[in-house]
């Protein structure tokens, strides 16, 4: 009770008021300022005190810098792009309520009528039918390329591309785009080439570096690290972050201050968590390999991986998102799928807890029978995001749950086919 009392005099007498009454104070009663706090301060305000007419005119106005309402301008949030600019080596960066927000608004700023995008196929279901179902409703169209294949990307070009849209590597099955080569042919075709680097981070690949004009990531996933929250990012050179801000402020679609505030924490520990991921997901996956019921396993540290040269080439280290395929189809995956105790079944990455989930019935159902088998999304597919516990412990869970997906007959199949 003292210290709140000390409180309310000294905010009473900044502002010159000998006295007030309880509603006033109930009201204009301050709070300590957080100037001294070791750990970033969390700008939980909508608006902001302007000293004058004068300064709100010149801050609308772009005459001056400051802040001015949360949807398009944040401390908090603000904090977070910078650290996200310096991270991907950018010159700026603007933060979305999510990842596929992001989406939304690099289609509202750079596409309109009658355009066309190229993206790669067997990217993030939810993106593709974005741009298919909703973008499509507007009259732009997008054509699907396999990531590897340079002559099918060099035909999908055509004079109303404005827009190559990869992940590098893919997910779930870890193909890589070579981005210098991609950033070659947008420059040709004045489109804009964006790199969704949500598998690698930028501790593993910063894909400005190797041409790309803008990159995204889903923050939700490593930047968060433990999957507390759900945000979208966009970094680039300052032109072309500019109108996706001036968008922003119009759309709204805008990240939270704690949201913000939870990633710029943890980007603190980015870079460990990646480090330790990446060591975690060799041991399981080399552990896979040498499982008699797992037909084949995807990873971007395969040595056998097709295109080890780019790999090396633009990454600086790995995913642990790992894909493999168990014998026996989607009642053996499935099996595998139910029988885990300590990986969790949960279609999300980049957590401190291991995840897996069954493709081809959740994250690419919406893709048609002909393009699973196209892309590669087989029956027995089971990606695996490998997250931070001790790695015995995943692979022993692993290991139980491989068995019981080669008992054919369990006892529940047994009674639902009776
Ligand atoms: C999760 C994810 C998205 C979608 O982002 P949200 O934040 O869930 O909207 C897009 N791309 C990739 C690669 C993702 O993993």
């Amino acid at each position: 009770m003292a210290d709140c009392y000390a409180l309310l005099i000294a905010d009473s007498m900044m502002k010159g008021i000998k006295s007030m009454e309880q509603s006033t104070r109930a009201i204009h009663m301050g709070f300590p300022s957080l100037d001294d706090s070791h750990a970033a301060a969390i700008a939980m305000t909508s608006a902001y005190d302007f000293t004058s007419a004068q300064e709100a005119s010149d801050r609308f106005n772009g005459v001056t810098e400051g802040n001015i309402y949360s949807r398009f301008t944040n401390p908090s949030v603000e904090h977070f792009e910078r650290k996200l600019t310096s991270l991907e080596n950018a010159e700026a960066a603007v933060a979305f309520a999510s990842g596929m927000a992001a989406y939304l608004a690099l289609a509202m700023t750079f596409l309109k009528q009658g355009d066309h995008v190229v993206l790669a196929s067997g990217i993030f279901g939810t993106t593709t039918h974005l741009f298919r179902q909703y973008f499509g409703q507007f009259g732009i169209t997008a054509t699907c390329v396999d990531l590897d294949d340079q002559h099918a990307w060099q035909a999908a070009m055509c004079d109303r591309t404005r827009m190559i849209l990869v992940e590098s590597p893919t997910n779930p099955l870890l193909k890589v785009a070579d981005l210098s080569w991609l950033s070659g042919l947008a420059k040709r075709n004045h489109a804009l080439l964006v790199v969704d680097n949500t598998l690698l981070s930028p501790v593993n690949q910063r894909p400005l570096n190797h041409g790309a004009d803008l990159v995204l990531h889903s923050t939700g996933k490593f930047m968060d690290g433990q999957g507390r929250t759900v945000g979208g990012v966009i970094a680039g050179r300052k032109d072309v972050i500019q109108p996706l801000k001036n968008y922003l402020r119009s759309s709204g679609t805008c990240m939270n201050a704690f949201t913000a505030w939870v990633l710029s924490h943890g980007l603190d520990t980015l870079t460990a968590r990646m480090a330790m991921h990446e060591q975690n997901a060799r041991k399981v996956e080399a552990w896979l390999r040498q499982q008699s019921c797992v037909k084949q396993v995807f990873s971007t540290f395969s040595p056998v991986h097709p295109q080890a040269e780019v790999i090396a080439k633009q990454q600086t280290g790995h995913s642990p998102v790992i894909s493999f395929i168990v014998e026996g189809g989607q009642a053996a995956a499935w099996r595998c799928i139910d029988a885990l105790n300590l990986v969790a079944r949960c279609t999300n990455i980049g957590d401190t807890k291991s995840m897996v989930t069954h493709p081809a019935s959740t994250t690419h159902c919406r893709y048609s029978q002909e393009e699973k088998l196209q892309y590669g999304i087989s029956d027995g597919l089971v990606r695996l995001c490998v997250g931070l516990e001790a790695s015995q412990d995943i692979i022993q869970d692993l290991g139980q749950a491989l068995a019981a997906s080669q008992v054919k007959h369990s006892l529940r199949e047994v009674v639902s086919l009776s």
